[in-house]
Formats: C-alpha cells, sequence, structure tokens
C-alpha cells in the first residue's frame, strides 16, 4: 500500500484520510491501519466522534466483518487536542466528518509535531454535498484513498449516501445530522442518487446545461486534425 511507501522515519509527520461512501469499508481499512502501527511498536491513541453508535456502542470502532479496536469517544477537536499523550505517534479519528472545522487544525498541529494522523469519514453528506470539514481535511491530507462501495440499485460503484425516511428519500431540507433517527441508509452511485429539493439555485443550473452553449469550444476527435498554425485561439 502507497501509505508504507510514503511514510517513513519515527517522527516524520504526516495526515492520511481514508474517505468515501458508507459501507465502503473505511473503518476495516482503518482498523488494519491501527494493528499494523501496534505490530510495529508505535504508540498509538484511537478516537472516535461521540456521535456514532451504530455498531459497538462509544468507545470501539467496529467494522462489519465484526473486528474492531478500542477508542476514546470525542465530542470535539479541541478534546482531540487535549488528550493526545506527547510520546504518541500515532493517533487515529473514525468518523471524522461529523468533528467541529477545527479538527483541520488539530491534525496539522499533530503532523507538524511529527504525529502521523490516520483519519476516516464519509465524505459527502446525504445530500451528495462536501461533509463538515472533509473539504479542508482532503485538501491538506498527505494522502487520500477514496473507498467505493456497490450501489444497491444498479450494481455499478457506489459514492453516495443515499438516505431513506420509510423507505423514501430523504428531501434535502433535513437535517445533515440526525441523531438517533429512524432512517436508513444505502450506497448508490450518482446515477442512482436521489434528493428531492426544491433548490433554485440547481433548477436554474440544469436549464443553464440542458441550453444551448453560445459560444461552445467542444473538442472532439476531430480536433486532433487541426494543423497547429489554424488551430483556433483559446483567448488573447
Ligand atoms: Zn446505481
Amino acid at each position: 500500500m502507497k501509505d508504507i511507501a510514503l511514510y517513513h522515519g519515527d517522527r516524520q509527520g504526516w495526515v492520511e484520510v481514508i474517505t468515501g461512501v458508507m459501507f465502503s469499508g473505511k473503518s476495516e481499512e482503518m482498523i488494519r491501519r491501527v494493528r499494523r502501527a501496534l505490530i510495529a511498536r508505535r504508540r498509538v491513541q484511537v478516537f472516535k466522534s461521540d456521535l456514532d453508535d451504530r455498531y459497538a456502542g462509544v468507545g470501539r470502532i467496529s467494522s462489519h466483518d465484526g473486528s474492531g479496536v478500542d477508542a476514546v469517544p470525542v465530542r470535539s477537536s479541541f478534546e482531540i487536542a487535549e488528550l493526545v499523550h506527547p510520546d504518541t505517534q500515532v493517533v487515529a479519528i473514525d468518523e471524522v466528518q461529523f468533528l467541529d472545522d477545527g479538527i483541520v487544525e488539530v491534525v496539522e498541529a499533530l503532523a507538524d509535531h511529527g504525529v502521523r494522523v490516520i483519519m476516516a469519514g464519509t465524505d459527502m453528506d446525504f445530500r451528495g454535498l462536501p461533509f463538515g470539514a472533509m473539504g479542508g481535511i482532503l485538501a491538506t491530507a498527505e494522502s487520500v484513498d477514496k473507498l467505493f462501495a456497490i450501489c444497491v440499485v444498479c450494481g455499478n460503484p457506489a459514492t453516495r449516501n443515499q438516505r431513506l425516511v420509510d423507505g423514501r428519500p430523504a428531501p434535502a431540507e433535513s437535517p445533515t445530522i440526525q441523531v438517533g433517527g429512524a432512517e436508513e441508509y444505502e450506497a448508490r452511485c450518482r446515477r442512482c442518487h436521489e434528493v428531492p429539493a426544491e433548490d433554485r439555485a440547481q433548477t436554474s443550473l440544469l436549464d443553464a446545461l440542458a441550453s444551448d452553449p453560445t459560444d461552445p469550444l467542444v473538442l472532439t476527435h476531430e480536433s486532433l486534425r487541426v494543423p497547429p498554425a489554424r488551430s483556433r485561439p483559446i483567448s488573447r
């Protein structure tokens, strides 16, 4: 795996993210990396947002296959900053999308102090928009692995979290985080992902895409045959 190839040295700070849709195996991959760090005799601290208690309750990161590692539940990024021991070499954070925006600064500071930080979290909310601080996390990390699941509708690679309430797609107006709600989630592809919304901005954008472009510069295979001297300048 590339995290072995790129991460070297005892005190080389580093931020890596395991992201993607729900049911794509993010927790399994995080558990694998944590176990491997423990085998390498690294001192590891594992945290998870206390909003997530889907599988084993607070205090453990569990995967669908039943494996797991113990984790300290946290409510905020500041708690992580307070709880990391000076001798810790590896910090792992699961369900990181639930934490506040301050997490970007906290993990940057940890990496600057020589800590290897491993985070796992879903990158998009149920609407298909960046989830919480994930945009900043993904932009500042050294390494990003984006995992796919399988679309339950069509079987293609799934990248979206489909929220269902009473078996129906949840409207875009519903809250991003519904704690203890009766909703269910499915992994779906872009085409099968449904978010009923009365979003005017989105509608006008779709109208613009559907209308005739006024000055198209559309490249096709034929464009390759035009000699450079006669090709149309892109700008002046
Ligand atoms: Zn699909």
